[in-house]
């Protein structure tokens, strides 16, 4: 980072998570952007790099020093140096521009699947310098994280590991995690009690020891709580983590593979498990239907599930994959519950013994008396489950979703 040092960070760095579905992305589906010029106004600490500390500054004010050429110049350096080109999934890149496009590209790299072409007009458009690697898709999430105008937005401070230490396995005392987590209540997402797992920390082979989130960016307390291997650097960003914004209202029929759908139906059947453990049901709309699952790394969520029944009405939240067409539920809303009944062998009027069946919609007989009798009775089934919003626990929770917590 030495190479920026004169210019100034303006608000905190962001980091921006773009649809969650996208096939070919890279892990998260991250991007960041940094707004660099003169600072003014209040300053405050956003990152350490050893002993040295950055700032970041609350406004900024015009400054016809600053030459994009040389900010991608520098940038270019930066990425030839630290980026992973040799992972197949890997395509960085970098964008400087002096103005924000619209923030409809956001809107559709979080939602959609935007095209590249499309970005590479908007950027020539705008006189950006930039610069794509290898198939250079890396170009639309650099774009649509500069276009990102933050309404709801959390907060993330990011721990990063020694360089020798990347791929051991991270050194994080779990008591810890559980402590911060206790007594700082805007952050979420730390620990999942249910499965006893550690969530600040990623799973990867990456430079990230963790990152703690939160609503607001006070996060340096939160971190400074956590025992662990020795901290390299430290950063806090802005981000749309948490928010919900990947999802939109979609009628059934009209739901799309990569898209994130809120979607509102009539459960079809009762939920299966299949192979896998994975727990699948339909819903139903107009006609049209799609099939929703609660995967095997939902854990306890699939028991909320299993307890579904045909006619229940629910609105689901979650990503569609494309083969079958299928909701991956992040979170769901079970607006109503269906009566449900089982049938009630009756007894022998005359000796009081359970009577048998006699066929489907027959009836029932007593084997002793033979009496008959073609009265079914039914009773209604107290159901186990209640109306209301349900997630999936913690160590399954995508970036995007919003946390119940948040809500
Ligand atoms: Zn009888």
């Amino acid at each position: 980072m030495k190479e920026f040092q004169e210019y100034d960070v303006i608000g905190y760095p962001r980091l921006v998570r773009l649809n969650p579905n996208i096939p070919w992305k890279t892990r998260g589906n991250g991007a960041v952007s940094i707004r660099l010029g003169e600072g003014v106004g209040k300053k405050f600490l956003i990152g350490e790099i050893g002993n040295e500390k950055y700032y970041g500054y609350s406004g900024f004010k015009s400054n016809d020093n600053i030459s994009m050429n040389d900010a991608g110049k520098r940038l270019e350096k930066i990425i030839d140096k630290y980026a992973f080109f040799d992972d197949r999934n890997t395509n960085p890149a970098f964008v400087v521009m002096e103005k924000k496009p619209t923030q409809g590209l956001y809107w559709d790299a979080v939602r959609k699947i935007v095209n590249l072409n499309d970005v590479k007009k908007i950027l020539r458009q705008n006189n950006a310098t930039y610069h794509g690697y290898k198939n250079k898709r890396g170009l639309i999430g650099a774009t649509s994280a500069i276009s990102w105008r933050p309404k709801d937005k959390t907060y993330e401070i990011i721990a990063y590991r020694e360089k020798k230490k990347i791929g051991s396995k991270r050194k994080i005392n779990g008591k810890s995690v559980i402590k911060m987590d206790k007594k700082f209540s805007f952050t979420f997402n730390n620990y999942d009690y249910e499965n006893k797992k550690i969530v600040i920390a990623p799973s990867s082979p990456c430079p990230v020891l963790f990152g703690i989130r939160g609503n607001k960016p006070d996060l340096i307390k939160p971190m400074e709580i956590i025992k662990s291997e020795k901290i390299n650097r430290w950063f806090i960003f802005e981000t749309n983590q948490g928010t919900d914004e990947h999802l939109q209202k979609k009628k059934i029929g009209n739901i799309n593979a990569y898209e994130s759908v809120i979607a509102k139906g009539k459960i079809l059947s009762k939920p299966k498990t299949i192979q896998g453990g994975h727990v699948i049901f339909s819903i139903s709309e107009n006609n049209h239907q799609i099939d929703c699952a609660a995967y095997e790394p939902t854990k306890n969520f699939r028991n909320l599930i299993r307890e579904l029944e045909k006619n229940d009405f629910v609105t689901v939240f979650g990503g569609v994959r494309k083969k079958p067409l299928t909701i991956n539920i992040e979170k769901i809303k079970i607006e109503s519950l269906a009566d449900v009944y089982e049938k009630i062998i009756p007894s022998c009027p005359k000796c009081g013994k359970k009577m048998k069946s006699i066929g489907k919609n027959q009836g029932y007989r007593c084997r002793k008396c033979g009496i008959k009798t073609k009265k079914i009775q039914t009773k209604k089934i107290e159901r186990k489950i209640k109306t209301g919003f349900y997630e999936v626990p913690v160590c399954a929770r995508r970036h995007l979703s919003k946390p119940l917590k948040r809500f």
